[in-house]
């Protein structure tokens, strides 16, 4: 492998295919270069040298050679030199990863500014406060990124320290910005910064342009292992063995003057898709000053303005032209990447410069609408928009929002940029700290900052939503939070912190750590006080619905619901649910009107009375079941019969109120009701009378639940719509018990048949949810329709974990890395797959076209559903609301198989 790697007109070795060795960035200078789009010339340092250098703790000869040599390059490409008195060229250093981490790793701008260089630089460019401007930066960042953060285990925090010292002169000066300082107030900062750094880093700041860029390139490897770099990592689950590249570019400066300026853009809007350049950008400014928020940037053109910006100056106005081939170039690198492209520039005396071109980071909102939008323009194809879209990004349109009616009743205390959208609310703290102190609290928290930094990201992440008083909408809040999808609010100048007294002023109001905020992130506002929230209207999202469309023209897995109303049948149908796949018919018992007569027949102690209490319920399940399937029909609706933990409907013995009117009704006496509570009462309900076990012991029960499915069914087939009931029965673990309950079940369809001269088609089926069901599942299959697997019991049986208690122990699994995942979210593939896999090969050896699906909580999980896909179950079912990530997670099985071919 080379140790350098040349970018630049006429000089380029590498492309966009090399990310893993020249890191993003460097693999799309060298791109862009390939595309004849104009980049400053520079070289890269792939990043196995990072690793090298990380293990050795120096950089080797020949690394060191090859560097000089590439400079000599660079020189003779635009006929400068670098450490020259005549004719100096500065280079900047900046980190690349494999992908990017914003603002995680360092860069340090205007290398090789010395008291050699700066005469020659002054008289060149005639222009002193320019380059005075560029060293103040120089030695702020060089002492703060090499001398300081690379050095120092404990950091002297030399930064805080020279921006101290840049505010007291501008108060001096009584100016608000940084270039609104003269060439005497710079020559003051240079020999105060100088001093400074000396005195709290003891040893002087670097006059040699060699040593300069040798400490930057050291410094750029070093913080690849910095804390934040690593927090971020673990959060984003980045290798750390990948290492960053270093790429070290000839310098372009926005700071030169009027005709000067520094931007960054997206290709489309990264919070709403649409089809427009969309950025920020500074006049006469160098590129850290708009992503650090050091000062507000001022919208590109007329879309990108918000109430916020609305009066500000673009770049389309004061420099069209420019805008123009920024324009060129956004259609050039889309066609080119087929992906939004999130860019950087500087314009230097007129001329434009792009310095960046990557993948930019969008809401979920964004990348749908991106996806389809690229595909109706033939960018890419259906399937690639199935690759592109995460089930994150579905989760995110389906995104909680602030109330709107509320809303409109309460009035912001102060608006800002909308960075990320969404709707959150929280208590108020002012620190990464403080979030993650009270995260562990389990209390909601929204981060208060002037700004953020890459030290933030621990308090970020554990917070409901972020606010900054600074920054832009490329800031690190804003590109952080959007990448995670998170309510984020930037730039919101009313905000008065005080960061160590813990409160905020706004508007001569004092809030302090602990109080109530909401945010509505779509729209920049906030409230101070707890507003409810919503989920999003994301049904009238046609990019949504096109998405869809595609999902079901690919995938094969059907998508069934677990609904057991006819609000959520409907809801789910919306949604594209293929059918119910559950049923609990457990959830209708519990209305008020309903639950006296299913406790009168469990207390009952004869069939007749049980009988009585149970009939009561007749009429009400015939109602529910004539709805749903109605809903439902021509698609199928998987009833189970009954299955509650008998605790769940029984009084308690405390009770007396309730046992004394149940006791009136039953006419028997409170001591009948009590006796039965404790011959009925079970150490471990979830192992309990339940299920199919239940129905042993009370048949009328299931009798009476298959009379009100079958008289249902009739009244639709009257009606002329074509119902599909599939009775499951549920917790079987025996065939016998299986044969037992689909006697009882045929005997009662029978009747009611015969009675009615008419047939419906319906199935009989179970649930296959105890590890002996899955060991003999040959058997179960030759006698039923169709199994559905419940992953809840079948996890809950096969580690031995109680469902309702694990909750107070699986943190402790986490923490000392005995799980990475919950199992009763992800199906655990070692242990209760192998189980699954099992059930399924047992039951097909029987019945080769046996009905399969899963309705435990796993069939709504992206990684589950994939397993499900790869042992071939003819369906998923999952809740309403994770129907829309169970059709993209299905349809992504399909592009898998199809990219294996
Ligand atoms: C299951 O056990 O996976 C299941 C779907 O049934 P329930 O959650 O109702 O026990
Ligand atoms: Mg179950």
């Amino acid at each position: 492998m080379k140790n350098i790697y040349l970018f630049g007109a006429g000089i380029t070795e590498g492309d966009a295919s090399q990310q893993n060795v020249l890191g993003g960035k460097g693999a799309n200078l060298a791109e862009m270069s390939n595309l004849n789009i104009p980049v400053p010339p520079g070289f890269t340092i792939p990043t196995h040298i990072c690793n090298d250098f990380l293990k050795n703790k120096s950089l080797s000869n020949n690394i060191i050679k090859s560097i000089d040599v590439a400079i000599k390059k660079i020189e003779n490409n635009v006929d400068k030199k670098f450490d020259c008195n005549t004719n100096p060229l500065l280079l900047s250093v900046r980190s690349g990863a494999r992908i990017s981490m914003p603002g995680m790793m360092e860069t340090v701008l205007n290398i090789g500014l010395t008291d050699k260089t700066i005469p020659a630089l002054i008289n060149q460019t005639n222009n002193p406060k320019f380059v005075y401007d560029s060293y103040r930066r120089l030695l702020m960042m060089y002492s703060d990124v090499v001398m300081d953060k690379a050095e120092n285990k404990n950091h002297v925090n030399i930064r805080e320290k020279l921006e101290a010292i840049l505010d007291k002169q501008k108060k001096l000066k009584k100016v608000y910005n940084d270039y609104e300082l003269d060439v005497s107030d710079l020559k003051i900062l240079i020999s105060k910064f100088k001093k400074s750094i000396k005195r709290n880093l003891g040893k002087e700041f670097p006059d040699s342009a060699k040593e300069q860029i040798r400490g930057a390139i050291e410094a750029v490897f070093k913080s690849w292992n910095g804390k934040r770099a690593q927090q971020y990592r673990k959060i984003e689950n980045i290798p750390d063995d990948w290492g960053t590249a270093v790429n070290i570019q000839c310098m372009v400066f926005g700071n030169l003057g009027k005709s000067s300026g520094t931007g960054v853009a997206f290709t489309r809007n990264p919070s709403t898709g649409e089809n427009n350049l969309y950025g920020e950008w500074l006049n006469n400014a160098q590129g850290e000053d708009v992503v650090a928020g050091i000062r507000t940037p001022m919208p590109i053109n007329d879309i990108s303005k918000s109430d916020y910006s609305k009066n500000k100056k673009t770049l389309q106005n004061e420099f069209p032209q420019i805008y123009n081939e920024l324009l060129n170039n956004k259609a050039i690198l889309e066609k080119h990447y087929k992906e939004m492209q999130d860019v950087e520039f500087t314009i230097e005396n007129g001329k434009l410069w792009m310095l960046q071109t990557r993948t930019g980071k969008r809401t979920g909102e964004a990348a749908i609408r991106i996806a389809i939008e690229m595909n109706k323009e033939r960018f890419i194809n259906q399937k690639q928009v199935i690759d592109r879209i995460t089930p994150k990004n579905l989760d995110e349109i389906m995104h909680t929002k602030v109330d709107p009616i509320e809303e409109k009743n309460n009035k912001p205390i102060a608006v800002g940029l909308p960075a990320s959208p969404g709707g959150a609310s929280g208590r108020i703290v002012f620190n990464a700290n403080d979030a993650e102190k009270w995260h562990k609290l389990r209390k909601k928290v929204i981060l208060v900052r002037h700004e953020t930094s890459p030290e933030d990201v621990q308090g970020m992440h554990v917070s409901e939503a972020i606010i900054t008083a600074k920054g832009g909408m490329t800031s690190h809040a804003a590109l952080v939070a959007r990448g995670w999808g998170k309510p984020c609010i930037v730039g919101c100048s009313k905000l008065n912190i005080d960061l160590k007294n813990k409160f905020v002023i706004i508007n001569n109001k004092k809030y302090k750590q602990g109080d109530w905020f909401t945010v509505n992130s779509s729209k920049g506002l906030i409230y101070d006080k707890k507003i409810s929230l919503v989920k999003s209207n994301f049904f009238d999202n046609i990019y949504f619905k096109k998405l869809m469309d595609i999902t079901d023209k690919i995938k094969k897995l059907k998508i069934r619901t677990n609904a057991d109303n006819p609000k959520d049948a409907n809801l789910s149908k919306k949604l594209g649910a293929e059918g119910i796949g559950l049923c609990r018919t457990e959830h209708m018992f519990f209305e008020k009107s309903r639950i006296r007569n299913v406790q009168k027949m469990i207390l009952s102690n004869d069939s007749k009375s049980r009988k009585k209490a149970i009939m009561k319920l007749l009429p009400y399940q015939k109602n529910d079941f004539y709805k749903i399937l109605k809903t439902m029909s021509p698609n199928p609706v998987t009833i189970r019969l009954l299955d509650p933990p008998l605790h769940e409907f029984l009084p308690s013995q405390k009770n007396q109120k309730l046992i004394n009117s149940l006791a009136n009704d039953m006419g028997v006496s409170n001591k009948v009701i009590v006796n039965r509570i404790i011959d009925l009462f079970e150490i471990n309900p979830m192992l309990g009378h339940r299920g199919c076990r239940l129905s042993i012991s009370f048949p009328e029960i299931s009798e009476m639940q298959v009379e009100a499915i079958l008289l249902a069914s009739l009244k639709l087939l009257d009606e002329g719509y074509n119902p599909k009931p599939e009775i499951m029965i549920p917790l079987v673990s025996s065939v016998n018990e299986f044969k037992y309950q689909k006697e009882l079940i045929k005997k009662i369809v029978n009747k009611i048949q015969k009675k009615h001269n008419a047939k419906v088609n319906y199935k009989i089926g179970t649930m296959i949810e105890l590890p002996r069901a899955c060991l003999t599942a040959r058997d179960i299959a030759k006698e039923a329709d169709f199994f559905s697997f419940g992953t809840n019991d079948l996890t809950q049986t096969t580690f031995g974990f109680s469902r309702d208690d694990i909750g107070s122990f699986i943190q402790n699994y986490f923490d000392n890395n005995i799980f990475k995942e919950d199992p009763f979210k992800t199906i655990d593939t070692k242990g209760v797959g192998q189980l699954i896999k099992l059930g399924v090969e047992n039951g097909r050896s029987a019945k080769p076209n046996l009905k399969i699906g899963i309705c435990g909580e796993h069939g709504g999980d992206p990684k589950s559903i994939k397993f499900c896909g790869e042992i071939d179950l003819n369906y998923v079912s999952c809740s309403p609301y994770r129907i829309p990530i169970a059709r993209l997670s299905a349809a992504k099985n399909c592009i898998v198989e199809h990219k294996k071919k």
